[in-house]
């Protein structure tokens, strides 16, 4: 938990698809199928008989969902599924070496190679049954007050369980060099606070099934049918009242709103009933005096929930929470089978559970991920590509120079300052230079259960620890085979793991517009962030510090409104986007695809590439780069998964990825000869960078 409270505050990820969506779990193994990488530019994709003017998503991704069905144990199909299935053979493959039991292996082989076996060992862990579970029930049982709660939510902060509440450390917003303690808010079942409050058939239907699926999995771990059904209403209106204290995704996205830093005696009184120094002497955190309450009503509101609610209710939360929350894989087929039938048939319209295999390998990244990631990087980054990679970063951020100081709408103090906090940002690239050191965590051959949840506390007391120490600015967030980047406000740094520069985004022996066009968007779009509504509230040293005039802040905020308008307009079956919710992203989009644009315009330059030049694909240089961006957003998506990006993920679904930017970029509708008045050429475009 500890990271995800920084994780909703600062990582403003490019592309949540993969991340987002973790939980599909393992039975009949569908059709073996193996990924190959896709071509920067593939033809096969295209639908050549629509016009580019017209939807340039239908023309450079009409054939997507012909080629790329969506597999039955998925909830999409896209370019990032298909990167991140080609990295998951060859995790495999490394993990399948790692785990044949040969003394000779080195420590962190060993590691990777007995968590990944133990996980494999199906039959031990069904033989096995609830057995690893008891002791966490016992815990539960043995609470005889309200008062022992503080203790067990200590725990379950140690192990990932994500009942009421969410403690842990952050790196500070205003003082960018400490890392602070944090409360934040959690324990929900449902994926965002709207699952519990709106109005309408699909939403009434969601709230039926996750009632029906508390009450199963409550009958799995002994409850009786009529138990299980009143415990199961009970939760319900549990977690009814926390969702209605809880902060809503779109102002969670304004730092000013999780950032309440006060001494440790005001969130007591806040709380009441609630024993902090319990919780916190029980995680083993550091001292500390001043916390981060992320959102104070939550937990004036969390007081009154717990005050209010019986304890066998309590009880039977935590139990339900407790089983919400540890992975299906090490857990009954029965547990497992119904955490898929609502995650992920229910929620997401998925068939299918994935193969074991799938899962055991993402599960070992969780857990090891720079264990992993070292062996993943050996295997599948050589250093041209990484010299390659960087060479772009600096070319887009050279394009992000010019275009700051081009804008006709920025001051001259103001476009000085935004410029200092552009050559701060750091880029990280392809994998750390310092790996983690795992020799302080204990794997066993044969124990899935004891490995996944001593990997869980490991990593939560290596945050914990951090509370009252300095940031290090060295420290990677995320594994080395991770199909995404991001952009951090309070580190002012770019991430691009080894995962995401693979086919087709980023190949260093393909033509330079290709690569523009793909990674080098997600370049542009992750400096951006550094400049969007958030972004742009942080200074170059990540400091939460406003260094705008107000006249400037005032004419962003009108820029960004055209943004915010126009993909409202965009919408998913019965759902429209939110226009708020997806600022941040939709302006790293459009501010992204202009610094690919402009930094490949300045590389061919250089190079002397001759941009009237037809390809033997028969394209242009720079029609290559359009086909490229848009390719990047070749995709189907479920309904379900449409619906669940649109009401609770910041980024738009992928189709309006493509179209949303380009009708904004003029030199696109040039470069296939549209008409201003055609679709992809509207005569009014906004721009905010
Ligand atoms: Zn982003």
């Amino acid at each position: 938990m500890s990271s995800t409270t920084k994780a909703v505050a600062l990582l403003l990820f490019l592309a949540c698809a993969g991340t987002l969506f973790a939980q599909t779990t393992g039975a009949p193994p569908s059709a073996p199928q193996t990924y190959s990488p896709i071509p920067g530019l593939d033809k096969s994709l295209m639908d050549t008989t629509a016009d580019p003017c017209a939807d340039f998503y239908q023309y450079a991704c009409g054939n997507w969902s012909k080629l790329h069905p969506i597999p039955s144990d998925s909830p999409y199909s896209d370019q990032f599924y298909n990167l991140e299935q080609y990295n998951r053979q060859v995790l495999h493959a490394i993990l399948e070496k790692a785990a044949a039991d040969d003394p000779s292996r080195g420590a962190n082989t060993r590691k990777i190679g007995d968590y990944y076996a133990s996980c494999m060992d199906e039959a031990a862990v069904q033989q096995k049954g609830m057995a690893p579970l008891q002791p966490e029930l016992d815990r539960i049982n043995g609470l005889t007050s309200k008062d022992q709660l503080p203790e067990l939510l200590a725990h379950y902060q140690l192990i990932n369980v994500n009942a009421f509440l969410g403690f842990g450390s952050q790196q500070d917003f205003k003082d960018a060099t400490r890392t602070i303690a944090v409360a934040a808010q959690n324990g929900l079942g449902l994926p965002e606070k709207d699952y519990y409050l709106r109005t309408g058939a699909k939403d009434e239907e969601i709230r039926k099934q996750y009632v029906q699926h508390v009450a199963n999995i409550l009958k799995l771990l002994g409850s009786s049918e009529t138990q299980a059904a009143s415990d199961a209403a009970a939760i319900m209106k549990l977690e009814t009242a926390l969702a209605k204290v809880s902060l809503d995704v779109t102002s969670q996205r304004d730092p000013h709103n999780i950032y309440h830093m006060m001494p440790v005696k005001d969130l007591q009184a806040l709380t009441s009933t609630f024993n902090w120094n319990h919780l916190y002497s029980t995680t083993g955190s550091p001292a500390f005096t001043e916390i981060n309450v992320a959102e104070p009503e939550f937990f004036k509101g969390m007081n009154q929930v717990i005050a209010e609610t019986d304890l066998p209710t309590i009880k039977a939360y935590l139990r339900w929470q407790l089983v919400s929350s540890i992975g299906g894989l090490i857990l009954p087929k029965a547990l497992d089978e119904e955490k898929f039938d609502f995650g992920g048939r229910k929620l997401m319209g998925v068939p299918e559970q994935q193969t074991r295999w799938k899962r055991c390998v993402r599960s070992t990244d969780n857990a090891l991920p720079e264990a992993l990631g070292k062996a993943y990087v050996d295997h599948q980054f050589p250093a041209a590509s990484k010299a390659k990679a960087v060479q772009m970063i600096h070319d887009i951020e050279a394009a992000m120079d010019r275009d700051i100081e081009s804008l006709d709408w920025m001051s001259a103090a103001t476009k000085t300052r935004a410029q200092e906090k552009l050559h701060l940002i750091a880029n990280k690239v392809g994998y750390p230079d310092k790996w983690r050191d795992y020799s302080m965590l204990e794997i066993v051959r044969g124990d899935a259960f004891g490995n996944n949840l001593r990997a869980a506390e490991f990593e939560s007391r290596r945050q914990l620890a951090k509370i009252g120490k300095p940031v290090d600015r060295q420290e990677w967030l995320t594994s080395t085979p991770t199909v995404n980047a991001f952009y951090d406000a309070g580190m002012n740094d770019i991430n691009f793991p080894a995962g995401v520069l693979q086919p087709a985004f980023f190949d260093a022996t393909q033509p330079d517009a290709l690569n523009y066009g793909h990674i080098g968007l997600f370049m542009g779009h992750e400096i951006t962030h550094g400049f969007d509504d958030t972004g742009r509230q942080f200074d170059g040293h990540g400091n939460l510090q406003d260094w705008w005039t107000k006249e400037d802040g005032d004419k962003f905020n009108q820029k960004a409104q055209c943004l915010v308008d126009e993909y409202a307009q965009f919408s998913v079956g019965d759902t429209r986007l939110n226009g708020k919710l997806t600022l941040g992203e939709n302006t790293a989009d459009n501010g992204g695809m202009r610094l690919a644009y402009m930094a490949f315009l300045a590389r061919a330059a250089q190079d002397g590439v001759d941009l009237n030049r037809k390809s033997a694909d028969g394209y242009t240089p720079v029609q290559q780069l359009f086909l490229g961006f848009a390719q990047d957003w070749c995709s189907e998506w479920r309904p379900e998964l449409e619906r669940l990006v649109a009401t609770t993920d910041p980024h738009s679904p992928d189709r309006f990825r493509a179209n949303g930017v380009l009708v904004n970029l003029p030199e696109f509708g040039k470069a296939f000869g549209c008409k201003v008045g055609q679709p992809m050429a509207p005569a009014k475009a906004c721009r905010v960078w």
